[in-house]
């Protein structure tokens, strides 16, 4: 199918156009589409029956992800879902509620080649990448289904966004436009991949930029992170401070705490010898347990958060999200393959 979300304003019309029509109707076609988030061509109430039916013959429609599961967490309204693509794959996202709005947290491959230790989407590999109307499908699904509408994004699902540069790259561009969702409100999580950082300080995108850290020991990090081999430490922390001077966005280290892994004293003080005077915000996140890997203790966190704290380095503990419903990435999907 010639999927018709993705296109843009002008896209429509030329479409139209091409059709015999008038270029209006591209307008139309693009309000039913982003405004209204319709999935069929026979609910644009506006647009003459003949413009649908030769819409048609060319093959043209409507399509989002399709929602196969949705797992809900009562306890803080969390969503999780699993969606199939156009050609069978299988991705994850996440809708979190917030007193300050509502935050997906959004897919950007098929698996993922980073192969983190601690990550149930990296277990298998990568399949492919995803096109950036594929993961803005995934936040118009979620609408569809929860009737919440959105206002901030994590690419921090399945996959290594940099990995996937120039899609993802268009699906912030594309979101911005269509979506009207501020670049402000889009965090992109990135394992560390350092030239695709420093061509993203170059990209003139206000959008926030988070780093998976976990250890500031190159060799711990080479552990948990294979990726971390080719991408040593100093330089990735070299790539996050260009990366603030140049966009003034402040950068955030994503650290999820492992148990007598990363937690230690010698971690604690190595990060304050490495982030001491940067701009920097550290978020500590609880390990979710992937199957055979339950490391993790609330009372970890607390006590590395303390530590942090005498240390003057600014750190948070994220909210475990929906830890009833399998939120770790790659859980579901990882579930649903087994099965
Ligand atoms: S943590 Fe991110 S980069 Fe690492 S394997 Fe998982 S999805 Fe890939």
């Amino acid at each position: 199918m010639n999927n018709l979300f993705g296109k843009s304003l002008t896209d429509l019309k030329d479409i139209c156009i091409a059709l015999g029509f008038p270029k209006f109707r591209g307008q139309q076609l693009y309000n039913w589409i982003y405004k209204k988030k319709v999935d069929s061509l026979n609910q644009c109430k506006n647009l003459p029956k003949q413009l649908i039916e030769k819409l048609e013959t060319e093959d043209y429609g409507i399509y989002y992800p399709k929602v196969i599961k949705v797992l809900e967490d009562k306890q803080d309204a969390t969503k999780k879902y699993l969606f199939e693509m156009e050609d069978g794959e299988l991705v994850e996202s996440v809708l979190m509620s917030y007193n300050y709005g509502n935050s997906v947290c959004l897919s950007t491959q098929v698996g993922c080649a980073m192969g983190c230790r601690f990550c149930a989407s990296g277990k298998n590999g990568k399949n492919r990448d995803l096109k950036a109307q594929e993961i803005a499908g995934q936040l118009v699904a979620i609408e569809r289904e929860s009737g919440k509408s959105i206002s901030n994004i994590v690419l921090m699902g399945m996959g290594e966004p940099l990995d996937n540069y120039e899609e993802v790259l268009k699906f912030i561009k594309f979101t911005n436009e269509n979506l009207g969702i501020g670049q402000r409100h889009i965090t992109l999580s990135t394992c560390g991949i350092i030239d695709k950082i420093n061509d993203l300080a170059n990209e003139d995108l206000q959008i926030n930029l988070a780093i998976s850290l976990h250890s500031p020991f190159q060799e711990n990090r080479e552990k948990i992170m294979p990726i971390a081999k080719e991408n040593h430490l100093d330089d990735l922390i070299k790539a996050t401070k260009d990366y603030f001077d140049k966009t003034g966005r402040r950068v955030t280290y994503e650290y999820t705490v492992i148990d007598n892994v990363n937690n230690r004293k010698e971690d604690a003080l190595e990060l304050k010898r490495l982030l001491g005077d940067s701009i920097h915000h550290i978020n500590l996140i609880p390990l979710n347990p992937v199957t055979k890997n339950k490391r993790f203790t609330d009372n970890t966190v607390n006590l590395f958060f303390d530590e942090l704290n005498k240390l003057g380095l600014k750190s948070t503990i994220r909210k475990s999200n929906g830890s009833n419903i399998e939120a770790a990435c790659g859980q579901l999907r990882n579930r649903e393959l087994e099965e």
